[in-house]
């Protein structure tokens, strides 16, 4: 622990004069607003230890990330039959795109890129009763954090220009993999992109993911161990849009980005870690957290290989 910390430091110290040569997301107005330059680390740990730094306690829009919780929610109740209707592979192709959802008759190649969390979105929608509360309040028990919220100007910010999504909602609608009226699904895909989590929160949240599956805090089963491995592996090959080899490569953990600006990454039976920093590369995913992970598992020479 005491090595992990200074070792963070050391390398938190030497990305916060980094030229960042990333842009902030623009397509979402509200996004627009963000300080560029804010730069938070959270690392939690088996121990329950957790080291925060810079703005570890920020909170940012978490965008693509929450796609993994609402991932489980739909796979806990649907179990493996959920494949059936979004598939496990690499899609090689941009968060938004529309071009394999065509070819592939309205299936989308993985939950983590934008067609697939709708279908998820849908999934959900079908077997909650109050499918935005639940989700909220599913944040906020892996959390024990009651202020968390979704943020209303981003959910608003998005859906007045989310063109695209509809676009391929609709596709998806055509080919009959959207079951619930599409302004609905649509709304609580928005919702849950427009949450709103700081590095520290989501590090805690996710963080069962190192711990085969269970919150080592109130030792319930978020996900059975075999489940938990499935998703750490949709994770590292469908976590980074079409950049998910390079992460792999580069950082070598499975993970997930958004394009608020947040990472975030798994070492099983280790850590969980967040870093926010707003300016993206041009695959969507942050241009200096992207670096810092790849020094931070190259230091302390940790890769799932
Ligand atoms: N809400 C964003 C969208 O649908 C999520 C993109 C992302 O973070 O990858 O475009």
């Amino acid at each position: 622990m005491e090595n992990i910390h200074s070792v963070l430091n050391g390398i938190y110290n030497k990305f916060a004069d980094f030229e960042d040569k990333g842009q902030k997301a623009t397509y979402i107005p509200e996004l627009a607003n963000v300080d560029e330059n804010l730069f938070g680390v959270s690392l939690t740990t088996l121990n329950h230890g957790q080291i925060n730094i810079g703005d570890a306690h920020q909170q940012f829009s978490v965008q693509s990330i929450s796609k993994v919780l609402l991932l489980i929610m739909a796979y806990n109740v649907e179990g493996e039959k959920l494949w059936k209707r979004v598939d496990v592979e690499p899609s090689g192709a941009a968060f938004n795109s529309m071009i394999l959802l065509e070819l592939e008759k309205g299936i989308p190649r993985n939950p983590l890129i934008n067609a697939g969390a709708i279908v998820i979105a849908d999934i959900v929608f079908t077997h909650f009763k109050n499918p935005e509360d639940d989700f909220i309040k599913f944040v906020r028990r892996l959390t024990k954090d009651d202020s968390i919220d979704y943020d209303i100007k981003v959910f608003e910010s998005e859906k007045s220009v989310g063109y695209r999504n509809y676009a391929l909602i609709n596709m998806m609608k055509s080919f009959g993999n959207i079951t619930n009226t599409m302004d609905e699904v649509m709304d609580f895909y928005f919702k849950i992109c427009s949450l709103s989590m700081n590095c520290a929160q989501l590090s805690k949240a996710f963080f069962f993911f190192a711990n085969d599956g269970i919150d080592p805090f109130s030792k319930e089963v978020i996900l059975t161990p075999g489940r938990n491995r499935r998703i750490n592996a949709i994770m590292l090959l469908c976590g980074f849009y079409d950049e998910a080899g390079e992460f792999a490569y580069r950082v070598g953990l499975p993970g997930k980005s958004g394009v608020g600006g947040g990472i975030l990454a798994i070492l099983p039976n280790k850590y969980a870690v967040v870093v926010f920093s707003p300016k993206l590369n041009e695959k969507g995913n942050s241009y200096r957290g992207m670096a810092f992970l790849e020094c931070l598992t190259t230091e302390l020479s940790d890769s799932v290989f």
